[in-house]
């Protein structure tokens, strides 16, 4: 990973252990020192340090909203800030706005999945598809998010991940692995997918809704 990168999210990490691991978004935004309120949109204001989430947001959606921003507040915190640092070495990027949104939507699943959480899940389970389900429940997150954060947890591995409906790819991720379908794909057939290593999980009451995980295990276990 990326040095300024790196430092960001452990800097991010070591204020939510400072404030106990809160995992209540709104919470956590005030003990970080920023406000919260519900606007017609969602944005972060830095001149009022507050954060906005948008009315129409569901419960979940919310939560992950309110994690996008506080990652923006926090990366906007300092002088110089991460989001200037970031801004000033990653300027060759094609779309640094795209960028700095990926790194915050990374940083941001940490917020709402820390570390502890995930390890936890994976010993529970290992790492398979019922995983990225179980942190889904757990965080109280959607499938997508819960499958990003599973996926990156831990840069060194090999890892891929997908999650189907009516048998087209509808989310994917990989990391130091390629995967060989992709977005709007039709997934193989099942005694294909198991040649292929992938560790798969029905989600429960979604008819033909399901996960998948290829994991290349060529590295120790950390
Ligand atoms: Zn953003």
């Amino acid at each position: 990973m990326d040095d300024i990168i790196h430092d960001l999210f452990e800097w991010s990490k070591a204020q939510h252990q400072e404030a106990e691991w809160e995992s209540d978004m709104p919470t956590l935004t005030r003990r970080l020192g920023f406000n919260y309120r519900r606007h017609e949109y969602s944005f972060y204001d830095p001149d009022s340090r507050t954060i906005f989430v948008r009315y129409d947001a569901t419960s979940q959606e919310a939560r992950v909203d309110t994690a996008h921003e506080l990652m923006h507040a926090v990366s906007m915190e300092g002088s110089p800030s991460y989001d200037a640092v970031l801004r000033y070495y990653h300027a060759s990027v094609s779309n640094l706005d795209d960028h700095i949104e990926v790194v915050t939507d990374h940083g941001a699943d940490r917020f709402l999945m820390p570390d502890g959480l995930v390890e936890e899940i994976v010993k529970k389970c290992g790492y398979t598809a019922r995983a990225i389900w179980e942190l889904s429940r757990f965080a109280n997150v959607n499938i997508y998010t819960a499958l990003r954060r599973f996926v990156h947890f831990r840069p060194d591995r090999r890892v891929a991940a997908f999650f189907s409906s009516g048998g087209y790819i509808l989310g994917a991720d990989a990391r130091n692995l390629w995967l060989p379908f992709w977005l709007g794909d039709r997934i193989p057939e099942p005694h294909l997918l198991l040649e292929h290593g992938i560790s798969t999980f029905n989600i429960p009451n979604c008819e033909r809704q399901m996960l998948g995980v290829v994991l290349v295990d060529d590295f120790e276990a950390a």
